[in-house]
């Protein structure tokens, strides 16, 4: 792990609260969740009973593998059979780490695209994988980041075992369409890979874009491991409770390997999170919305930055805008990121740390727009002020 050290997300976190500035930096929101769910949680966790805050299966305490089931099957038509092919996971990122230390052999090739989540480069080190980086780039007027094919194509060898998937995309806000997953499953059918997908943002996708799952197209259940979770679903980070769907197979390599990372996730949890997930019109509905705010929250901050003189990207989904700090005379994002909460009192993350290959990307940063109007509103003024 030489060469892996503080995450972006912690560092600019902890120069936000030492210097008190605004953090749009580490993605997560500063309002709670639905009522219901956390008085769900409450509630069961208080009242005890039926083993709630003792460990759960392994597997995952069934109500909620059910409920994740019957939410795909509903949402995306994806059928998987709770008993062994939903597995409950610590966060995302758990099921990340697992699903790549079950099925990367030392030496094998991971194509992945930068910029890329911090979690991915790391667990392919722990499972001493080879990363292959394909760069998203902007494109068209709006500048939304998309992949070439060809290099794609080229990124893909003899030793490729798996490619990872990000979308809704961060940071670049980028959903993939339907046209652009075919060109990734074509490859994988073509090379036999096995897929990740980490669709942790799957709720989160605004004007229209519809979040495609990478294994509704044909012939990719069978070899696609996705993740997803409840944090940015229901604005609950801290909960750090996710699953992984996939064909049995896949699903059980990842179960061998999690069962001695943390054996299960918490108990306790799963049981409100299957409760909400159930809830159509309710929990889900309150998820409408809270799209609809983000929507409108985003386009706040975007107006705000690029009157403060920033080049500013569109995203179709997520917490995050990317921008270019160029015309405010900026070069270097980290020197950028590390300056900013002490001289404008803003918090944001530089995206070069998210490539292997960042000349690209060595004048853009990150801001989180998942925060009340009013921390916005902040923000905005003191960029205003500092520009
Ligand atoms: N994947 C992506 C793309 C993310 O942005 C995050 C951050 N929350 C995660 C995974 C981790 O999710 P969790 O908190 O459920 O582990
Ligand atoms: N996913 C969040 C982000 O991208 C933070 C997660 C973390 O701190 N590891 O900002």
């Amino acid at each position: 792990m030489r060469g892996f050290g503080e995450t972006v997300f912690a560092e600019m976190t902890r120069l936000a609260t030492d210097t008190g500035a605004i953090n749009l930096g580490q993605g997560f929101p500063d309002t709670d969740g639905p009522t219901s769910l956390l008085e769900g949680a409450a509630r069961r966790i208080r009242d005890g009973g039926d083993s709630v805050n003792q460990y759960p299966p392994g597997l995952g305490r069934p109500e909620l593998r059910a409920a994740v089931a019957a939410d795909r099957s509903r949402r995306y038509g994806l059928d998987y059979d709770p008993s062994d092919e939903v597995y409950v996971t610590v966060g995302a990122t758990g099921g990340i780490a697992a699903a790549v230390l079950s099925t990367v052999e030392p030496g094998d090739e991971v194509v992945l695209f930068e910029p890329m989540y911090d979690s991915y480069p790391a667990v392919i080190a722990m499972a001493g994988g080879v990363r292959r980086p394909v760069t998203l780039r902007p494109t068209g007027p709006a500048g939304r980041f998309t992949f070439d094919p060809e290099e794609l194509r080229a990124a893909v060898g003899p030793r490729t075992r798996m490619i990872i998937v990000n979308s809704p995309h961060n940071p670049t806000g980028t959903v993939l369409t339907r046209e652009e997953l075919a060109v990734i499953a074509d490859l994988c059918h073509e090379h036999d890979l096995i897929a990740l997908t980490d669709e942790v943002y799957e709720h989160l996708t605004f004007d229209g874009a519809e979040h495609v799952p990478l294994a509704a197209l044909p012939g990719m259940r069978e070899r696609t491991i996705t993740v997803s979770s409840v944090g940015k679903t229901f604005s609950v980070t801290a909960w750090k409770t996710g699953w992984v769907t996939g064909p049995r197979e896949l699903v059980r390599a990842v179960r061998t390997v999690n069962q001695f990372l943390t054996f299960s996730a918490n108990g306790a949890l799963q049981l409100a999170i299957a409760d909400a997930l159930s809830d159509v019109s309710g929990e889900m509905g309150w998820v409408g919305q809270l799209r609809a705010a983000l929507a409108g929250k985003r386009d706040r901050l975007s107006v705000g930055l690029r009157a403060a003189g920033f080049d500013v990207t569109h995203t179709q989904g997520t917490y995050f805008v990317m921008a270019d700090i160029g015309p405010l005379g900026g070069t270097d994002g980290i020197e950028f990121a590390r300056a900013m909460p002490r001289e404008a009192g803003v918090a944001m993350v530089p995206a070069q740390v998210l490539y292997d290959r960042p000349t690209e990307a060595r004048h853009l940063v990150r801001f989180a727009f998942c925060k009340r109007d009013e921390v916005l509103d902040a923000a905005i003024a003191r960029l205003g002020e500092w520009s």
